[in-house]
């Protein structure tokens, strides 16, 4: 592939400084376009990207049938809004529900997809209800209830008064839950997995044990799948994997193979509690989003990527789990599918930097973890040479420590 860019990095940068708000810390380059697990930059260097798009590139870069669906969907209909039908909502929500449950609901990310979760739950449970409990470390988006529904400090910082209703439970820990539900809790909100967190693994029987204290007191179950879900963990939805029922499931992130696209899904029983009138969204389920998803699910299913995914995800851990007997700074690997966390005993940080200078994209997050969230096609090879490149960025680091 050719670069299609006209401007260096260095040129995009200077009109950034000028014209947008700079809340992100970016790295100083222009990406310009990718292909597979491969991306470029504006002065033609190309990356192996082990964590393309946040998550939100589940085939990668580019997928054919995705790039193909959107093509001819954007010269049918960009956008109409929801006071019509359009086929490819209902068969992108049949798609998703037939296999997993319930009804759809779209919106365009996964904070408005937290959002219309947490109305949901109030609304089914009754008027004195509203309290929801979500976890230490966990992560749902930055709108004002889903960043206060993120039990991390560092997100509230100025933001305050923050939204009522919520408290934070230790990760694994259901005594702690039971003992924080009250008479005007209406649900329980958690990942499956946490993600963002540092990608922290339910214990076995948590999530089940969350189920049962669910319906022991008459509570909203809602699992954030807005990172698990899409075939992530190895099964279609998080949930699966662990043989969990939800009432609600976020997603987002992946669902559309990289276009902007939200929903949640609820039980049947749950459906008919978000009346006409009560929760919208302008964007939401609009042709190209569903057209995006539905290219997507076929990828997965015509390409079975579940099953490619697990075994790419157990090629991963056979190359690192040796160093946790060799190398110090190893402290913990935690994966599921093709969610991985290295945990160290020093920063990430330097990792990503040193890793990114050699043509490698990892990403850290919760300070010491390196995470990666690779599409669920990558090759062997690009398994193989990412995790040589990582593997050896890690020696030199543990070697300097
Ligand atoms: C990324 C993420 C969100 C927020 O999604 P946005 O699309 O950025 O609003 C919510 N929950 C989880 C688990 C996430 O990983």
């Amino acid at each position: 592939m050719s670069s299609t860019a006209s401007k260096s990095s260095a040129d995009v940068i200077s009109v950034f400084e000028k014209y947008v708000i700079p809340n992100y810390g970016r790295y100083p380059i222009c990406l310009t376009h990718g292909e597979g697990s491969h991306v470029w930059d504006a002065e033609g260097n190309r990356y192996l990207d082990l964590f393309p798009g946040w998550g939100c590139n589940i085939l990668g870069y580019s997928p054919p049938k995705v790039v193909q669906a959107l093509q001819e969907q954007v010269a049918q209909l960009i956008h109409v809004p929801n006071t019509w039908y359009t086929e490819s909502q209902g068969e992108f929500a049949k798609q998703i529900c037939s296999r997993s449950f319930g009804k759809a609901f779209f919106c365009n990310s996964g904070a408005e997809a937290i959002e219309g979760a947490i109305k949901l739950a109030r609304l089914h449970t009754p008027e004195e209800k509203y309290k929801i409990i979500t976890f230490q470390n966990g992560f749902h988006g930055r709108t004002l209830a889903a960043v206060t529904a993120t039990a991390q400090p560092k997100y509230h910082q100025g933001l305050g008064p923050l939204v009522a209703g919520f408290s934070y439970a230790p990760h694994n820990d259901l005594e702690a839950v039971r003992s924080m539900i009250d008479d005007e809790t209406c649900g329980i909100m958690i990942e499956p997995v946490q993600g963002e967190g540092g990608v922290n693994l339910p214990g076995d029987g948590y999530l089940q044990g969350l189920r049962d204290l669910a319906d022991e007191h008459g509570l909203v179950l809602i699992f954030d799948e807005v990172q698990t879900g899409m075939g992530r963990l190895g099964t279609w939805f998080g949930h699966q994997k662990y043989g969990v029922q939800p009432d609600i499931m976020t997603l987002a992130k992946g669902v559309a193979g990289g276009v902007a696209c939200g929903a949640f899904i609820a039980r049947d029983e749950l459906a008919p509690s978000l009346r006409p009138g009560m929760h919208a969204s302008t964007f939401g389920g609009n042709p190209l989003a569903m057209t995006a998803g539905i290219a997507t699910m076929q990828t997965i299913e015509e390409e079975n990527l579940l099953e490619h995914s697990q075994q790419m995800s157990e090629r991963f851990r056979s190359h690192f789990e040796p160093l946790l007997e060799d190398l110090p700074i190893l402290k913990e690997l935690r994966i599921a599918g093709m969610m991985i966390g290295i945990d160290l005993t020093v920063p990430a940080g330097p990792i990503v930097k040193r890793c990114m200078e050699r043509g490698l994209l990892v990403n850290a997050t919760h300070d010491t973890v390196v995470r990666l969230l690779p599409p669920l096609n990558i090759s062997i090879e690009d398994v193989d040479r990412g995790s040589e490149i990582l593997i050896e960025e890690l020696r030199s680091l543990a070697s300097e420590s």
